[in-house]
């Protein structure tokens, strides 16, 4: 079975080149992210990935978790190595300095999570979900909690959940309907959350719940949602753990893939009440838990990269030692590697995670200004282009990492199926990446909805500028870019058409937009990702042309830019068509012929 290694060089090659981290450091506070820091920290990340959380990760595949009297039980060697994770202090390193994080950029903090999710993802979900928490409390919550709480949640030493879902609250979340009662300076919190996300655990003293509730008086829907802090452990005044709070777990979830991942049901106040505080203010809930959500939408899509990278890797270690067959012309037995159609499968796998990559941490890049410029048009410029962005890697990268852990199967043939080989097991974690933190459905809706139509397209447009711009770096590099540079033109084409086509019809016909924003999403992604394929082939043909750095590096950056380009882009067109097409069938067909 393939040990995981983290991808160092392409990783510090999107962060510089592509994300800009040497502009992020100009910006106040960042003055420490600078690349003399970016090497070791990648580098001591890449070993604790691969030497420490790694090797546990077939461990919890097999195991699994279980409740026994009310306690979850988690592999020990999941906690043994969640304590070394803590002591290395890696929670901390894009968490702010006044809680005694390290302060450095989340386009870091994505690439060593990338590396803790590719290293083994049922136990990387729980520093995953508490640093969606830390972010939200340190946005949203009174100073006496941040004081009580942030710094044991960005030391690792509590972790934090997002407690949002019920068995009728899903995806609509105006139905949720666990209760919350003002009672002096804290609230009294009861109900039932199911699916929470490591709810319950041993491997920390505290657990620290942010949920999502409803006040007596609250009106219905969203916008009578508040949201509270409610810890497993009371915390006395002088900082020491006080009474059980009264918040138990009575199940884990059985599941497909995360077996280890604990995915609890939790009751609140079947003793009188959970003590809980609140966050933000009364009813104005949801918008703070949207801090937790953007964030996690981020992450769950790099989990979808990690999941890829992983099994890429297993797949082409296989490929180079798997003798079947021979190849055209020759007698002689070939490795797999050799033949045309393994090929398409390999490249497929590294071009489609190059472009996930890049498209991530251009991302991560965008929230690190919107948080940390002092010029207000540049923030209102990164903020849009996050928002934007966010439901594409989301949705578009995860859909792709179902697709990339399948091929990784099938690279190995019949032994790809076998649990034995270990590959099986990227297939199964990666489904539940297109569900939780929101569906695909839902992060297309998001991304039509609130993301195009609701600004009139003017993000979307604005980012459309900026590819076609492009073209005329694109266009420097020579004759040998034609087939890159008329692919990235084409994909603008269709999604700059499928742009306006969506902002015709989006008074009059309704139903459409929506059957068509499940291929706009993918359409983005595919034409976004081209994109960035050919901004990093454009910086290698500079490299190459002055003769910095890695030849071979950057020769292979070309290749794989030219194969995202002749075999992938070509998928915009299947988008736009199915768009365009004014089509109306999935909605005609009576439900009683479904
Ligand atoms: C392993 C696991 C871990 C989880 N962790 C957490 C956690 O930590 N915290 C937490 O709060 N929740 C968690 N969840 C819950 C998860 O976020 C939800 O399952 C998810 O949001 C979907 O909700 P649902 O299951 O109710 O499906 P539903 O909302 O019932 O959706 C069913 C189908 O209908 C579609 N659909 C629904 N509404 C629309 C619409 N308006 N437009 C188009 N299509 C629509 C969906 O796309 C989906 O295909 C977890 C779930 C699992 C399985």
């Amino acid at each position: 079975m393939t040990e995981y290694t983290a991808p160092l060089g392409d990783m510090n090659f999107v962060i510089n080149e592509l994300a800009g981290l040497p502009e992020l450091s100009k910006l106040p506070g960042f003055e420490h992210a600078t690349d003399d820091l970016l090497e070791p920290i990648l580098e001591e990340a890449s070993r604790f990935a691969s030497e420490v959380l790694g090797p546990t990760n077939v461990i919890g595949d097999q195991q699994g978790c279980s409740v026994t009297d009310g306690v979850v039980k988690v592999p020990s060697e999941f906690s043994d190595a969640y304590q070394l994770f803590v002591e290395s202090g890696w929670q901390g390193l894009d968490c702010p300095q006044d809680y005694d994080g390290m302060g450095l950029p989340a386009l870091i903090g994505s690439a060593t999570f990338e590396m803790w999710q590719a290293a083994n993802l049922a136990l990387s979900l729980c520093p995953m979900l508490n640093s969606g928490a830390i972010d939200t409390i340190e946005l949203h919550a009174t100073d006496e909690l941040k004081q009580v709480y942030l710094p044991k949640l960005v030391s690792g030493e509590w972790t934090g959940t997002m407690d949002l879902t019920e068995p009728q609250a899903g995806s609509d979340l105006a139905k949720v309907r666990v209760q919350a009662v003002p009672d002096g300076d804290h609230y009294r919190i009861s109900g039932t959350k199911i699916f929470i996300t490591w709810g319950d655990h041993e491997m920390t003293e505290n657990v620290v719940h942010l949920v999502l509730a409803r006040l007596p008086d609250a009106p219905e829907g969203v916008r009578g949602i508040s949201l509270f802090l409610v810890p497993k452990f009371l915390v006395n005044d002088d900082g020491s753990l006080g009474d059980r709070n009264d918040v138990y777990v009575t199940s884990v979830e059985h599941k497909l893939g995360i077996h280890a991942s604990p995915t609890c049901v939790l009751n609140f106040g079947d003793k009188g009440g959970a003590i809980g505080y609140l966050v933000g203010k009364e009813n104005r809930g949801l918008a703070c838990m949207f801090t937790m959500m953007n964030l996690a939408r981020l992450q769950v899509g790099i989990q979808g990269l990690a999941v890829s990278e992983r099994a890429y890797q297993a797949a082409r270690d296989f490929a180079k030692e798997r003798v079947q067959g021979q190849v055209p012309g020759s007698h002689e037995s070939a490795r797999i590697i050799q033949h045309a159609d393994v090929r398409r499968m390999l490249m497929t796998m590294k071009s489609l995670i190059e472009a996930m990559r890049a498209t991530a941490y251009i991302t991560a890049a965008a929230l690190d200004v919107a948080h940390q410029t002092e010029d207000a048009d540049d923030r209102a410029a990164a903020l849009e282009r996050s928002a934007l962005l966010t439901p594409v890697v989301k949705g578009w990268m995860t859909e792709v990492a179902l697709e990339l852990t399948s091929i990784g199967v099938q690279v190995h043939g019949g032994t790809g199926y076998i649990e034995e080989t270990g590959v099986a097991q990227y297939l199964r974690d990666a489904k539940i990446l297109t569900i939780y933190e929101g569906t695909t459905g839902i992060q297309a809706n998001d991304l039509v909805g609130r993301k195009v139509l609701a600004d009139s397209g003017k993000g979307m447009q604005r980012l459309l500028q900026e590819m076609a711009d492009f073209d005329a770096s694109l266009a420097s590099c020579g004759p040998e870019f034609d087939s890159i540079r008329n692919a990235v033109a084409t994909g603008h084409k269709r999604l700059e058409d499928a742009t306006n086509w969506l902002l015709g019809k989006a008074q009059e016909e309704p139903a459409v937009v929506n059957l068509a924003a499940f291929d706009y999403l993918m359409l983005a992604g595919t034409a976004i990702g081209g994109w960035q394929m050919a901004r990093a082939a454009e910086v290698a043909h500079r490299k190459l042309a002055t003769s910095e750095g890695n030849a071979d590096f950057y020769k292979a950056k070309i290749i794989t830019a030219r194969f995202y380009a002749e075999e992938v882009l070509p998928r915009s067109a299947g988008h736009v068509e199915a768009i365009t097409s004014d089509g109306n069938s999935a909605m005609a067909l009576p439900e009683d012929q479904f």
